[in-house]
């Protein structure tokens, strides 16, 4: 199975998906990551040049991790926008690859980049199979199955769809954040108004925040408010009786680390090997 996890920034497909991107490629799969954007803005200190320059270090540090390719368009950050011209990139980038799955943004989201990256991916989606749009490209025999990211707007609300344990998957989840030096030790520490500890150990420590351990209650993960274990204990918490829907009662309750995702009506019928892949996370 080919999977396109499309972000529009370097880091959201890591922290939304990088779990189930680890899980599939450990099964063989082959996992792509797209960020539209080029990371340019990420920075207070450092200018874009420099910002995306070190981004792009990063990126590539990510994906000899996952052992997958990792592709970041040249848009700058903030300017994203859901036009003809980059809905055409859009549907020549994905013809060339041919995913079976391809997971981005909902439309409706709190970044202008975001909204304009689910946009762009729902409108490429039924024509990625018009032979005579981009006849260059050729097109594809049957759209992507296409899910989206889990989010925490609520009109309309996300709808989890599928909801899988990454448990076995959250120490790579956690040294893909660590590998986002710039953005998760300066950046986004500078926009929370956090102290990031000296050495290299300490500031991971930092980084993955409260413990979580078999014994940590969903109420305790929700009350907790910072940290990267808690971020992705969140999940876990918020769908809990989804995991215990698909797990069974007593190992749905144990899960400490998920991923959420909700099904775009508008892509390929989720049936075959995407349907059986997902059911057997
Ligand atoms: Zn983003």
């Amino acid at each position: 199975m080919k999977i396109l996890m499309i972000g529009a920034h370097q880091d959201d497909n890591e922290f939304q998906g990088g779990g189930l991107a680890h899980r599939l490629t450990k099964m063989g799969h082959e996992v792509r990551f797209l960020s539209m954007c080029n990371g340019c803005g990420g920075h207070h200190i450092m200018g874009p040049k420099e910002t995306s320059k070190r981004r792009a270090g990063e990126s590539a540090a990510v994906a000899k991790l996952l052992g997958i390719r990792y592709d970041v368009w040249d848009i700058d950050d903030c300017t994203l926008v859901a036009d003809l011209e980059t809905r055409r990139k859009l549907i020549r980038y994905i013809r060339e690859f041919a995913p079976d799955l391809v997971i981005s943004h909902r439309p409706n989201d709190y970044h202008a980049d975001h909204r304009a990256a689910g946009q762009l991916v729902q409108d490429a989606s039924y024509i990625l199979t018009i032979r005579n749009e981009c006849p260059d490209a050729p097109a594809m025999h049957k759209m992507p199955v296409i899910m989206y990211y889990e989010d925490k707007f609520t009109n309309p609300p996300f709808r989890p769809d599928v909801v899988i344990s990454v448990d076995d998957e959250i120490e790579t989840k956690l040294q893909i954040a660590n590998l986002n030096v710039s953005q998760v030790y300066e950046w986004l520490a500078y926009e929370d108004d956090e102290v990031v500890p000296e050495g290299e150990a300490e500031r991971f420590e930092w980084l993955k925040g409260m413990n979580i351990t078999g014994d940590t209650t969903d109420e305790e993960v929700v009350a907790a408010t910072r940290g990267y274990s808690v971020r992705f204990a969140k999940t876990a918490a918020r769908f809990r009786e989804e995991l215990i829907q698909r797990y069974g009662e007593e190992r749905g309750k144990k899960v400490r680390y998920a991923e959420g995702y909700e099904v775009c009506e508008y892509g390929g019928a989720m049936t075959g090997e995407v349907k059986e892949v997902l059911e057997s996370l």
